[in-house]
């Protein structure tokens, strides 16, 4: 017997996040702050101030900080970090370098966040040869900005993400075809990218612990809980997952989305987060000289439930302050009060802006808060 001809290479997703990367870029800022507890987000104001942490370094977590954590809270548990307001115009000209460098290596790329992408590894035939070239790219990306992140490689988007997470920071895991599942099965289902505390829970009240519990439990069980949810949540923990890279349609529209470390019912920390996106797909569009008249925000609550909300107005613009107001007032109009999974905003009906008719947005100077 020959080959069988039906034999097709596997697929070979490799998945990279930054770590900790507002506060890893602030320290290449300020190397007096290296090594220190870092929070970046809202004005402390000595306890008594509001809002919510937005990131923060790998020593403030030690003390408990977290992302989405009141910003009284952190300072309770560490007064003597160092905190500071985000300065978004430098994270997103630190993530152009880094998309930059990574869309050189000449693989289909997806740009999924202002810190995260994926390569399409095929090309490469084989596991071994991907996690070399994953290396690679870790040194390269760490030569070109002084900063760390971490890699999965694996056979699809979802399992390349997990794995990615798996040995944060300055991590490589590879999990190579037929892997997926044993690798997956002792984690627990809050690993699962669109799992929050609420899901854990209601996961956990069945006796779901670990995604292997998950990928052994009755699928019909899992649909009369979580309805059409419950199949894609099936299928993630088996290692199923069939969604590919995919590079942006330049043209048609720019789009951001964050996923929260936390669910989140915060109203400022959704406004703050669309405020970070807002940033990004706003450099997006300045970036190649388009306009928009179309602005969409996405919710997805826990259990996956995703909601839009579309405005078009009545002009092109490439307004940031436009963008801003329209984003905030559909999250306004979207959000129910419900606990949120994830955030995005995506611009579209796209033309070219004329040179001339350009928009200057000043960006402001940034202090540590005092
Ligand atoms: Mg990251």
């Amino acid at each position: 017997m020959g080959p069988n001809p039906q034999k097709t290479s596997p697929r070979i997703i490799l998945h990279l996040d930054m770590d900790s990367f507002y506060a890893s870029v602030e320290m290449q800022k300020r190397p007096e702050i290296r090594g220190k507890p870092v929070v970046i987000g809202a004005d402390p104001k000595n306890g008594k101030g509001r809002g919510v942490v937005a990131t923060c370094s790998y020593e403030a977590r030690a003390f408990g900080i977290r992302s989405a954590m009141p910003i009284s809270q952190a300072f309770s548990l560490c007064p003597h970090a160092v905190f500071l307001p985000p300065d978004f115009s430098l994270y997103a000209r630190t993530s152009s370098e880094i998309m930059t460098c990574l869309r050189g290596f000449g693989f289909l790329f997806q740009q999924v966040s202002i810190d995260e992408a994926f390569l399409d590894l095929s090309p490469l035939g084989s596991f071994s040869a991907a996690g070399v070239l994953a290396r690679e790219i870790k040194t390269s990306i760490r030569t070109a900005t002084g900063l760390s992140c971490s890699a999965g490689v694996a056979p699809t988007k979802i399992v390349a993400k997990i794995a990615s997470d798996f040995q944060k920071p300055d991590g490589l895991t590879v999990v190579e075809e037929g892997q997926a599942a044993s690798f997956l099965a002792p984690l627990p289902v809050r690993k699962i990218p669109g799992i929050g505390k609420k899901s854990e829970q209601e996961l956990n009240g069945i006796g779901i612990r670990s995604i292997g519990d998950l990928a052994a439990y009755d699928v019909q069980k899992l649909i009369t809980i979580f309805g059409r949810g419950g199949i894609a949540l099936h299928e993630i923990a088996l290692g199923i997952d069939d969604s590919e890279v995919q590079e942006r349609d330049g043209m048609k529209s720019v789009s951001r989305e964050t996923t929260f470390e936390q669910d989140t019912d915060d109203l400022a920390t959704l406004v703050f987060v669309l405020d970070s996106l807002v940033e990004d797909v706003h450099r997006d569009l300045v970036g190649e000289e388009l306009r928009f008249r179309t602005v969409t925000v996405k919710i997805r609550y826990e259990g996956f439930v995703t909601r839009t909300r579309a405005k078009t107005l009545m002009h092109y613009t490439d307004s940031k302050r436009m963008l801003r107001s329209s984003a905030q007032d559909l999250l306004r109009i979207l959000w129910g009060g419900n606990s949120v999974r994830l955030i995005g905003l995506r611009v579209s009906s796209l033309e070219k802006t004329d040179a001339c008719q350009m928009t200057l947005d000043s960006s402001g100077s940034q202090e540590p808060f005092s």
